[in-house]
């Protein structure tokens, strides 16, 4: 008998995605005519065309890949120098981060689960999460056992809720009690929150007094704007003591289809073994790494290496600077109506406050079946969220125009 991993039956079954298309789907099968004026707003994938850059330089790697003399087979796991040192020079130079702590992978997703591989489970580790959250860090912890039954709200008994609201404007006070993994994400999906210098020195403080680490996921940082909000977590001192940084090529490159990603992992952040001896987290995860991972793609990384050169920085520049101009038409179309608006300003995602009255989910129904918008209901993300939607800038400025248009119409 081949017995399952019973964690995965405490799952809520991904529950926010599927009951968006069940409602969708319903909806526009009873109403053609609203089908067809149909915009979504609530997945947060780019829509926009990969860059001229990238695109030249995965052309010249697959042609390179064509011909016996400069073929490449299997590269190194942690990724090529070519990258790893773009990646160093470009984005750590004054940090203390070097091209060696850098391990590129196949998208943030997949590395802020796989993370887990290197830390204790079953519950050894007090983890805490912000509510609400980005599914994947809750789920994986799930999947591992760190957690027991989820409750009506999708909150799992044993994990640390860290309300983000309006008043702490979506980052999280500092805990009372000690916890051993803290997941950040900054800025933030899916409030568009970004966090000050200030607040991180607080978190990096924290972590190094209480021996825990910080997960930084910094998928976001090309879309900052204000030059006072840090970029990376490595700006706040002793941060190369405690956290691990996740960044991805996804939203700034367009590489959400493509698959390019990275771990920064100093090699003095460590954590304890069973008899309290320090081991370094960059040693292990590399050997994680050399195990289960063969290297992204050579034309990827290619592709991603692009993103570094001079006419892959003006059209990624020139990507952020359309999906920030539609979230500053959606706050301001948002605002116009009386709404309370956040974020928008540091992230592509717009964190709107409902009309009184409403819930979540029913701001998603009225949206759908009034304006043909999809939204996205913040309850989805964690209790913390209800009363808030999530519009997704990542769209064309002709649909952004036409949301606006729509959000005055219906919900003056
Ligand atoms: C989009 C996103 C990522 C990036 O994921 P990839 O797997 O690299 O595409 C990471 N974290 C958050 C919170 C995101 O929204």
């Amino acid at each position: 008998m081949a017995r399952i991993n019973d964690n995965f039956l405490k799952l809520k079954a991904g529950y926010l995605f599927p009951e968006i298309g069940r409602r969708v789907g319903a909806y526009t099968d009873a109403n053609p005519d609203g089908a067809a004026k149909l915009i979504k707003c609530g997945i947060g994938d780019v829509t926009e065309a990969l860059p001229e850059a990238v695109r030249d330089a995965m052309n010249k790697a697959v042609d390179e890949l064509g011909n016996r003399d400069t073929f490449r087979g299997y590269g190194p796991e942690q990724g090529y120098d070519f990258l790893r040192n773009a990646v160093a020079d470009n984005y750590y130079s004054d940090l203390p981060v070097t091209a060696d702590d850098i391990f590129i992978s196949d998208g943030s997703k997949c590395d802020t689960g796989n993370v887990l591989d290197i830390f204790a489970a079953n519950g050894s580790n007090k983890i805490a999460v912000t509510d609400p959250v980005y599914p994947v860090y809750v789920d994986t912890n799930v999947m591992i056992g760190n957690t027991g039954e989820g409750d009506e709200d999708g909150r799992y008994e044993g994990l640390v809720y860290l309300s983000c609201t309006a008043e702490n404007n979506f980052v999280p006070a500092i805990p009372e009690e000690k916890v051993d993994i803290i997941y950040l994400c900054y800025p933030n999906n899916p409030t568009g929150a970004s966090a000050t210098r200030e607040q991180l020195t607080a978190w990096v403080e924290y972590a190094n007094a209480n021996d825990a680490i910080i997960l930084y996921d910094a998928a976001y940082e090309a879309f900052i704007q204000d030059p006072e909000v840090p970029r990376s977590i490595y700006e706040i001192e002793g941060a190369e003591k405690c956290a691990l940084e996740f960044r991805s090529f996804s939203k700034n490159g367009g590489f959400t289809g493509v698959r390019c990603g990275f771990i920064a992992i100093p090699e003095t952040v460590t954590g304890a073994d069973a008899d309290g001896n320090r081991v370094s987290i960059k040693s292990l995860w590399s050997r994680r790494t050399s195990t289960k991972f063969n290297g992204a793609s050579y034309p990827v990384q290619r592709g991603a290496e692009a993103i570094f050169s001079d006419a892959g920085k003006a059209q990624v520049a020139a990507l952020v600077e359309h999906y920030m101009s539609n979230a500053a038409l959606l706050s301001e179309a948002c605002k116009e109506i009386g709404l309370s608006v956040f974020g928008g300003e540091n992230a592509p995602y717009v964190w709107v406050a409902c009309p009184a009255g409403l819930t979540s989910w029913d701001m998603f129904d009225k949206m759908l079946t009034e304006a043909n918008v999809v939204i996205t209901p913040g309850s989805g993300f964690g209790a913390a969220g209800e009363g808030y939607f999530r519009i997704s800038a990542f769209n064309s400025r002709e649909n952004v125009i036409e949301v606006c248009k729509r959000l005055k119409t219906y919900l003056k």
